[in-house]
C-alpha cells in the first residue's frame, strides 16, 4: 500500500507556428543558417522597439478557448530580467501579473474514467537563443556558440494546477494537449525540435492530507517517456526521503536520460530574482471588441468531441475510436469508407491491422481502393485470411484488389465437391491419426485443417473446409 498521494503539475512551452517572430518580423523557421534570422529587435541593440506579432495573439487565444479559458480582455507584458548569453536584451518579455488566458481545464481519458486537470494559466512570451556548445556538455567545453535565431519566436506558457497524480497521468495529459495543440493547428509540437517542452513539478504528500508537499522542479524532460521515467524515479526519491523522516529540498533537478536519475541544479533559496516590471516599450494588451468571438468560431472538432462522434456514428469501440483519433490521418480514411457506405467496424478492422504497419512506411491508399479490399472480402472472393497478401500487392501495384486477386489466381477456393474430394485423400493418408481423433484426441483437428489448407496453398474457403471436415470426421 502508498503511504503517500502523489502530485504533480506541469508548465508547458509550445511554440507557435507563426511565420515571423512575437515582437519584429524576422522568420521563424527552423534550421536556417545560425543568425541569419536576426534584427535589431530580437537581438536586443539599443533603441529598438518591439510591435507586438496579432497572429501570434490569435493563437494563444485560440489555445485558451480550446483549452476552456476565460481570455481577458486587457492583459499585459512584463520584463523578466536575468543575464546568461542566449538572452540577448539581458531581459525576456512575459507575462508574469496580467495574463492573456486563466482558469481553464482539459478533459481526457485516463485508462477507462474522464479525467480533468486545471489549467491554471496560458501566457505570451519569447523564446531565447540557443547554446551550442563545443563539447558534450557545458561543462566539458572551452566555448559555447550563440545563435539568436531562435531568439525572440513567439511561445505559450500553459500552467497546470497541481492537479496530476501520477507519473501515467502526467504522460497521458501532455500526449492529450499535445493532440488538441495540432488539432487547432498553433503549433507543430515537435518535442525533438523543442517547439515542445515541458518541466515537472511533484511532491508526495501523507494519503489524504489536503496540505501540498515540498515540491521539486524536473527540467530537461525531452520525450513523453523521459517526463513518464523521471516522475517515476522522483516519486521513489521523494518517497524514501520522507520514509526516513527527512524533508525534500525545495530545488530544480535535471533527468540524466543516459543514467536514469535526476541530479540537483540549484535550490529555490539561491534562485535569481528576476525583478519583474511592466514592459514600458508597450502598451497594454486590449482585445478589440468580437475578436474572441471571431477566433472561436475557427476552431475546428477537437478531439473527444471526435471521440464520441466516432463511438456515436460508426459504432466504433472507444479503443477504435482512440486510434482514429490520434491518427487523424487514419480516422480521415474511416470517414471515407464510412461516407461510402461502409460500416465503421468493417473499416477499424482494415484499417488497424497489417494496413497501418504498411501505410506507416509506405504512405496511405485512397479510400477507394480500399474500398475495393472490402468489396471482395464481403463478396467472398478471397478469405479474410489472405487479405494482408492482397494489401501488400495493392501497395506495389495499381491494380485493383479484384484485378490482383484474379491475375494471382488467389480466388477464394469454395468449390465443394473438390474440396470435399481434398478432404477425403487428406484422411485417407492419415488413417491412424483419423482413428486417433476418433477415439478421442480431438486436438489433432487443427492438423487436418493444416493439410487442407497446405493442399490448397491457403485459398480453401475455411468455413466450407471446416463444415466439410467435421461432417467427415462424425464431429
Ligand atoms: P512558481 O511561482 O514557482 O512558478 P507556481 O505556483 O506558479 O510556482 O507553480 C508552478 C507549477 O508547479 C504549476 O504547474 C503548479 O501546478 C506546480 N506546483 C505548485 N505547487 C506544487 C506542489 N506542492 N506539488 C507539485 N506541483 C506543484
Ligand atoms: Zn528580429
Ligand atoms: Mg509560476
Amino acid at each position: 500500500m502508498p503511504k503517500y498521494d502523489t502530485v504533480i503539475g506541469l508548465e508547458i512551452h509550445v511554440a507557435l507556428l507563426t511565420k515571423s517572430k512575437l515582437f519584429c518580423g524576422c522568420s521563424t523557421t527552423f534550421g536556417g543558417e545560425p543568425n541569419s534570422q536576426c534584427c535589431p529587435i530580437c537581438l536586443g541593440l539599443p533603441g529598438a522597439l518591439p510591435r507586438l506579432n496579432e497572429r501570434a495573439v490569435e493563437y494563444a487565444i485560440k489555445a485558451g478557448l480550446a483549452l476552456n479559458c476565460t481570455i481577458h480582455e486587457i492583459s499585459r507584458f512584463d520584463r523578466k530580467n536575468y543575464y546568461y548569453p542566449d538572452l540577448p536584451k539581458a531581459y525576456q518579455i512575459t507575462q508574469e501579473f496580467y495574463p492573456l488566458c486563466t482558469d481553464g481545464y482539459l478533459e481526457y481519458f485516463y485508462g477507462d474514467s474522464l479525467a480533468r486537470t486545471k489549467i491554471t494559466r496560458i501566457h505570451l512570451e519569447e523564446e531565447a537563443g540557443k547554446l551550442i556548445h563545443s563539447g558534450a556538455s557545458i561543462i566539458d567545453s572551452d566555448y559555447s556558440l550563440v545563435d539568436y535565431n531562435r531568439a525572440g519566436i513567439p511561445l505559450i506558457e500553459i500552467v497546470t494546477a497541481p492537479d496530476i497524480r501520477s507519473p501515467q497521468q502526467a504522460r497521458i495529459f501532455l500526449e492529450q494537449l499535445r493532440l488538441l495543440l495540432n488539432y487547432i493547428g498553433v503549433s507543430d509540437t515537435k518535442m525533438e525540435e523543442g517547439s515542445l517542452r515541458c518541466d515537472a513539478n511533484i511532491s508526495l504528500k501523507p494519503l489524504g492530507s489536503t496540505q501540498l508537499g515540498t515540491r521539486v522542479e524536473l527540467k530537461n524532460l525531452n520525450s513523453f517517456r523521459a517526463l513518464e521515467r523521471a516522475l517515476t524515479y522522483e516519486e521513489r526519491r521523494q518517497g524514501e526521503i520522507l520514509d526516513r523522516g527527512d524533508k525534500v529540498n525545495q530545488e530544480s533537478r535535471t533527468w540524466d536520460e543516459r543514467r536514469g536519475r535526476t541530479l540537483p541544479m540549484r535550490s529555490k533559496a539561491d534562485a535569481l530574482d528576476y525583478r519583474f516590471f511592466p514592459e514600458p516599450d508597450l502598451p497594454r494588451l486590449k482585445l478589440r471588441p468580437g475578436w474572441v468571438e471571431e477566433i472561436k468560431s475557427t476552431i475546428p472538432e477537437l478531439p473527444m468531441e471526435r471521440l464520441s462522434r466516432y463511438e456515436r456514428e460508426y459504432g466504433l469501440s472507444r479503443y477504435e475510436a482512440t486510434f482514429f483519433v490520434n491518427y487523424p490521418d487514419f480516422g480521415q480514411l474511416c470517414e471515407k469508407l464510412a461516407a461510402m457506405g461502409w460500416e465503421g467496424s468493417r473499416a477499424a478492422n482494415l484499417l488497424m491491422g497489417e494496413y497501418a504497419r504498411l501505410a506507416r512506411e509506405k504512405g496511405h491508399l485512397t479510400p477507394e481502393r480500399l474500398a475495393g479490399l472490402l468489396e471482395i472480402i464481403e463478396d467472398g472472393l478471397i478469405s479474410s485470411n489472405q487479405t494482408a497478401d492482397v494489401l501488400e500487392e495493392l501497395f506495389n501495384s495499381n491494380l485493383s484488389a479484384r484485378e490482383i486477386v484474379l491475375e494471382k489466381g488467389w480466388q477464394v477456393l469454395a468449390d465443394t465437391d473438390e474440396l470435399q474430394a481434398l478432404i477425403g485423400e487428406v484422411l485417407q493418408g492419415n488413417v491412424e491419426l483419423v482413428e486417433r481423433y476418433r477415439a478421442g484426441e480431438t486436438k489433432l483437428y487443427g492438423f487436418f485443417v493444416g493439410q487442407v489448407m497446405r493442399a490448397t496453398e491457403g485459398k480453401a474457403d475455411p468455413k466450407i473446409v471446416n463444415d466439410l471436415l467435421r461432417k467427415e470426421l462424425g464431429t
